[in-house]
């Protein structure tokens, strides 16, 4: 994990999920998002000590195990005073929401309880409801609200600089993905045409590299979600009697060269999978609807 400066103030160590940090003052410093496990906690906490860098305040985006799995670490180690959005709080302090919501809310088995998927239970000292500005001591920092990859994601500029979270994905990762994970397509695209506004300097993913130049990156994103959207379209539209979301979900990763190699794995895609499909259906191109006992989703009849 590589520690980065950006501006005086504002830095982020770059790993498989990024983490952010922000010194307000000689006192007092935010680490944006807390990065999977323990394991990489200690190693921002190790750098941030030599660098004689403050920590006294976590920001968490969203309530991805990625984003907070070292948050309990970290608030083992310290005290932290903890914000986050209110939607991926509620998830922060009962991480077990994540399996239960992925497996249509049944009680998940200890497979699908993984470290990937649920990590462990954080305080969150401040939830907040509505971005805008937030006071740290003499400092503050925006939020911006950037949903669609997750209910409530919140995104942080500070000093110019975005740390988008999963909003966006850096190229590499993006095609890497192929079906990026979300939960609302309509929202997803928004927030992407939302970035683009921002007066930014640069940005910072949740997965990638800090970028200047962001717009050709938000793009990509922009013309792969359009892509994955059609395609199920278009999927939908070449069966008659409809398709099931699992089928649907197989005939996707199928076509985008996709290897699904686990449950909770397929269980991701389905959530994606099902979040293009309600942006279709609330455009009335496509409906869910029960045949023969069976749910499927076909072409409009209108
Ligand atoms: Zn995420």
């Amino acid at each position: 994990m590589e520690f980065h400066p950006i501006t005086d103030n504002v830095y982020y160590f770059q790993g498989s999920v990024n983490i952010g940090y922000v010194r307000f003052s000689s006192g007092e410093g935010m680490l944006i998002d807390a990065g999977l496990e323990e394991q990489a906690m200690k190693k921002v906490l190790k750098t941030l000590k030599s660098k004689e860098l403050p920590i006294t305040h976590l920001f968490i985006t969203h309530a991805h195990a990625d984003h907070y799995g070292g948050a309990a670490y970290l608030q083992k180690q310290q005290k932290v005073y903890t914000i986050a959005p209110k939607l991926e709080a509620a998830i922060l302090q009962e991480p077990m929401l994540e399996p239960l919501y992925l497996f249509h809310g049944v009680n998940p088995i200890q497979e699908w309880r993984s470290k990937f998927l649920e990590g462990k239970p954080i305080k969150v000292d401040a939830i907040i409801e509505e971005a805008g500005e937030v006071t740290v001591g003499e400092s503050t920092f925006q939020t911006v609200d950037l949903p669609g990859h997750s209910y409530h994601q919140f995104g942080v500029i500070v000093e110019d600089v975005l740390f988008a979270a999963d909003a966006y994905f850096g190229v590499e990762i993006l095609h890497k993905h192929g079906i990026p994970y979300i939960v609302d397509a309509k929202q997803t695209m928004e927030s992407l045409e939302k970035i683009k506004k921002l007066p930014c300097a640069g940005a910072v993913p949740g997965h990638g590299s800090y970028e200047k130049d962001f717009i050709a990156t938000i793009d990509e994103n922009l013309q792969v979600h359009h892509d994955i959207e059609n395609l199920l379209y278009t999927l939908v539209n070449q069966e008659e009697d409809g398709i099931s979301i699992e089928q649907l979900v197989t005939k996707a990763c199928t076509e985008k060269g996709l290897t699904i190699r686990n449950v909770p794995s397929f269980m991701l895609f389905r959530t994606a999978v099902t979040a293009y499909l309600t942006k279709l259906i609330q455009e009335g191109r496509v409906e869910l609807i029960v045949c023969n006992n069976q749910l499927v989703v076909a072409s409009s009849s209108e």
